[in-house]
């Protein structure tokens, strides 16, 4: 399981102010280590230059799109609806599985809100957790056809060959 990340309040962040890393570090009593990844990651520097200033209107800007696009993430039982914009479950929680390759699959429902067909991709080796999270209707997979078509090939050629 992921580690359950804080939320930080931009509330406290003086926007018409700029600070430094041991500043912003001191506001939500952090290591500094952790405001210079936010730096890596893309908050903005004044001038990009050391030592660090960082705008408070940056700051906040940059935690807000940060808890924003979090909450946008879906849990292991939803899916992104594009006509929702937001994450939603799966009507009666029935899923389909297609399984594209050994590591691939691509898990597929309807919008419990608005009955819009939901992808997401998953991998088969967690295979076993979809099951238990969905009511899993059907599991297609290329392992048929892909089995079959080489055989095929070896017959066409022993006929050939008499
Ligand atoms: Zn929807």
């Amino acid at each position: 399981m992921a580690k359950k990340k804080r939320t930080y309040n931009t509330r406290r962040i003086k926007r018409n102010l700029s600070y430094t890393v041991q500043e912003v570090a001191e506001l939500y009593g952090l290591h500094k280590n952790v405001v210079l990844r936010w730096i890596k990651d893309g908050l903005p520097v004044i001038d990009g230059r050391k030592p660090y200033l960082i705008y408070g209107v940056d700051l906040a800007d940059y935690l807000d799109g940060r808890q924003k696009r979090r909450k946008q993430k879906c849990a292991p039982d939803e899916f992104y609806c594009c006509k929702c914009r937001a994450p939603r479950k799966a009507w009666e929680n029935q899923a389909d599985i297609v399984i594209k390759n050994e590591s691939k699959l691509s898990v597929s429902a309807l919008c419990a809100v608005c009955d819009t067909v939901l992808h997401r991709m998953g991998a088969v080796k967690k295979l076993a957790e979809y099951q238990k999270i969905f009511s899993i209707q059907t599991i297609q997979g290329p392992h048929i056809t892909d089995r079959a078509s080489p055989s095929v090939m070896c017959d066409i050629r022993k006929e050939n060959r008499t």
